[in-house]
């Protein structure tokens, strides 16, 4: 059964299209990739998924999101699904690692504190996990105390995604998460892309075509304001 569903899927802000007539189906565990020129829409096509472009202000979504989420089909404009409970389901990593100012435990304990955890063996628990998921724990496992935005760019980002992890979501929208890193930790992330199919089906954006088809099952790429299937 399909993860994700788009019907007729539309975005427009001022007037003016973004994309259109989007009739996506994407299967559960896999990595599928957008790419497409800068301006064509794919930041804005991966909000769609979580609402998130709804926090910046304008815009208009049209058509129809099902999301099937391991307890039913959701469709995610026409039902009530607050934007926290969306969220939780649907995490998303951006371009430019963002860590909070705290230490590197902080950072990824951070959602599940946010949610009213407060047991601290079991966090400390949950967070070497995530932290394992993002191929991260035995690079900072001496230093889980210490500043995070003391790491390296490609560290950040795998933090980043340790931190996504941490709600354990059942789709993972990933916005360029390798545009700002070297080559060596562009490698790493792609290392870890192909694990996380294991728990997440993967959305992601990337204008690296070497990268796609190494780590995509699927690709489209956003052209004249739809979505085609390029691979
Ligand atoms: P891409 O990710 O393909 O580079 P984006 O999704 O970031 O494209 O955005 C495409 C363009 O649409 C950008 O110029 C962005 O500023 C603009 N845009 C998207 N949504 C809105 C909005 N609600 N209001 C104004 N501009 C928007
Ligand atoms: P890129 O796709 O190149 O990463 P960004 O996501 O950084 O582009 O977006 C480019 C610009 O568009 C930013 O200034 C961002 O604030 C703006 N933007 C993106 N999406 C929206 C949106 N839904 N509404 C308004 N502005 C947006």
């Amino acid at each position: 059964a399909s993860k994700i569903i788009t019907r007729s899927l539309a975005f427009s802000y001022d007037k003016k299209t973004l994309f259109e007539s989007i009739d996506l189906e994407l299967p559960e565990h896999c990595i599928a990739a957008v790419t497409g020129p800068s301006g064509a829409g794919k930041s804005t096509f991966l909000t769609v998924f979580n609402r998130l472009w709804q926090e910046f202000g304008g815009g208009n979504v049209s058509g129809t999101v099902l999301l099937r989420f391991a307890d039913g089909l959701v469709d995610i404009y026409r039902e009530h699904l607050p934007a926290s409970e969306l969220r939780r389901r649907v995490g998303m990593v951006f371009q430019k690692p963002n860590p909070l100012p705290m230490s590197i435990h902080k950072n990824v304990a951070f959602p599940l504190r946010l949610a009213g955890h407060r047991k601290r063996g079991e966090m400390d628990h949950l967070v070497e996990k995530a932290l394992r998921k993002a191929h991260l724990f035995e690079e900072v496992k001496d230093r889980l105390r210490a500043d995070a935005r003391a790491l390296s760019g490609g560290q950040q980002q795998r933090l980043c995604i340790a931190r996504a992890l941490m709600l354990e979501p059942e789709i993972l929208l990933l916005d360029e998460p390798t545009s700002s890193l070297d080559a060596r930790s562009c490698g790493k992330i792609e290392e870890l892309l192909d694990d996380l199919k294991q728990s997440c089906t993967v959305l992601m954006v990337s204008h690296y075509q070497d990268q796609v088809r190494r780590v995509a099952d699927l690709v489209f790429e956003m052209t004249d304001q739809t979505l085609i299937r390029s691979a």
